[in-house]
């Protein structure tokens, strides 16, 4: 007997007949001798409803209030979904963070779990109940609610198999797996049979949604298996673990795109040592993640320009804090940009291939799509774009590494053989 940890996304719970349709699912894996633990997303749309609602009543919500009011998207999952499987003779029952003991730190919405107690699902386990948890959600050490993030119910899925020692947590959404590229963009995609933490951490944290970037990280650090399954049909997924010999060591491995960035520009900025200090050190200050920075030549009149993107949804905030700086430093203007997307190249064995940036770049250029900003690791090419051309690059960038095709057949896909630098 193994104990699974089911995930099922938006989309898994978006009516009841679809509710119905995982309540059979579960059942079947019960039929098969194995005991599930339950995680469920809110219905599919319904964040973004209540999200809408209360930008509808202030432009800043309050963030304790957020939290408190994005958490009951789930709660009606949960209760759904309990109420079916008890209709249909199984004995299940609801949890909330609260009652599952997810104790988080006090970042109301985009908080990190600091411990999960687990023994009432442990108990509910040992006397023959099915538990369905509420994903996204946890308490403060004040027991106040807190989320975890857009896409946290994959991490409230594998930080609970962390704690109950499952064989396996499995996300089920509604994509069959991870893919060389979004199948929604690129009909061509690829399904990625067997994926290492390090390089599902690349895709995710840029962009690739399939699974929430901080889920990756904590499965790696407590190595849980995670595998990627539809929820519509059966058959393989994806199987994210540690790195193995059978799986690929393509030179690209993917290809993705972040539409949730916008671009801050400070224009006329004194080009004298101290400058991006007082810039971005406001930033870090106010928690605001600064991803790509670009500070241009000095013109003539030794001024310059200093150019950083931030989370689009901590983009006020950050206007807020740009323009007091910019005003104490003597900049003439402040300039935003919120219709920008990253496009980016993964993939693990990049770092042992040479030209895979400049084949970028060309790549790019052919399609007429301007690059406004540009980042490199051993392990990714990241490019900023107008939004407008992502989806074009993405398809152009996909095609010209034939990451369609089985590795070894074309393109710069291989077994990291490597060329010469
Ligand atoms: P859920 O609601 O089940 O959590 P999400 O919408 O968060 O589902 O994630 C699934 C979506 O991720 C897919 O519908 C797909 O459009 C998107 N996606 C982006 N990149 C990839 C990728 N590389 N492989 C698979 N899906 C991807
Ligand atoms: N409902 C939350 C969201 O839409 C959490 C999740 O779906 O994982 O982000
Ligand atoms: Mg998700």
């Amino acid at each position: 007997m193994a104990l699974f940890i089911q995930k099922f996304g938006g989309t898994s719970v978006g009516s009841i007949e679809r509710i119905h349709r995982i309540a059979e699912r579960i059942e079947h894996t019960c039929r098969d001798g194995h005991q599930v633990v339950a995680v469920l997303s809110a219905m599919s749309g319904e964040t973004d409803r209540l999200l809408r609602l209360a930008h509808a009543v202030t432009p800043h919500p309050d963030d304790r209030e957020l939290a408190v009011l994005l958490s009951s998207g789930e709660r009606v999952a949960i209760a759904l979904l309990a109420m079916t499987l008890r209709s249909r003779g199984v004995n299940a029952r609801s949890f909330t963070g609260r009652q599952v003991g997810i104790v988080t730190n006090s970042s109301h919405t985009r908080a990190r779990i600091a411990k999960i107690m687990a023994d009432p699902v442990r108990k509910a386990l040992a006397e023959g109940v099915l538990p369905i948890v509420a994903g996204f959600q946890g308490v403060n050490e004040q027991s106040e609610v807190t989320t975890l993030g857009r896409g946290g119910s994959d991490l409230t899925a594998v930080a609970l198999a962390a704690a109950l020692k499952a064989s396996r947590c499995i996300i089920f959404t509604d994509v069959d797996g991870v893919y060389t590229a979004d199948p929604n963009v690129v009909a061509s995609a690829r399904r990625i049979p067997k994926l290492s933490y390090e390089a599902m951490l690349e895709l995710a944290s840029l962009g690739a949604k399939v699974l929430q970037a901080r889920s990756v990280e904590f499965a790696a650090k407590y190595g849980v298996p995670v595998e990627v399954q539809s929820s519509f049909q059966k058959g393989e997924g994806t199987l994210v673990t540690h790195e193995d010999a059978d799986m690929e060591r393509a030179a690209v491995s993917g290809v993705t795109g972040d539409r949730n960035q916008a671009k801050i520009t400070v224009v006329g900025v004194p080009d004298q040592p101290g400058i991006a200090a007082n810039v971005l050190g406001a930033m870090a200050e106010a928690c605001i993640v600064v991803d790509m920075i670009i500070q241009n030549v000095s013109h003539q009149d030794a001024l310059t320009d200093i150019s950083f993107t931030v989370p689009r949804s901590d983009l006020a905030r950050a206007m807020a804090l740009v323009t007091r700086t910019a005003e104490v430093i003597g900049a003439k203007t402040v300039e935003v940009k919120e219709e920008i997307a990253k496009v980016s190249l993964v993939g693990v064995g990049m770092q042992s291939h040479s030209g895979v940036a400049s084949r970028m770049f060309r790549t790019l250029a052919g399609e007429a799509i301007n690059i406004m900003m540009i980042s490199t690791s051993e392990i990714k090419i990241s490019c900023v774009l107008d939004e407008r051309d992502c989806n074009k690059a993405i398809q152009a960038l996909h095609a010209e590494f034939g990451l369609d095709h089985a590795p070894g057949q074309k393109g710069m896909t291989g077994r990291g053989e490597g060329t010469t630098s």
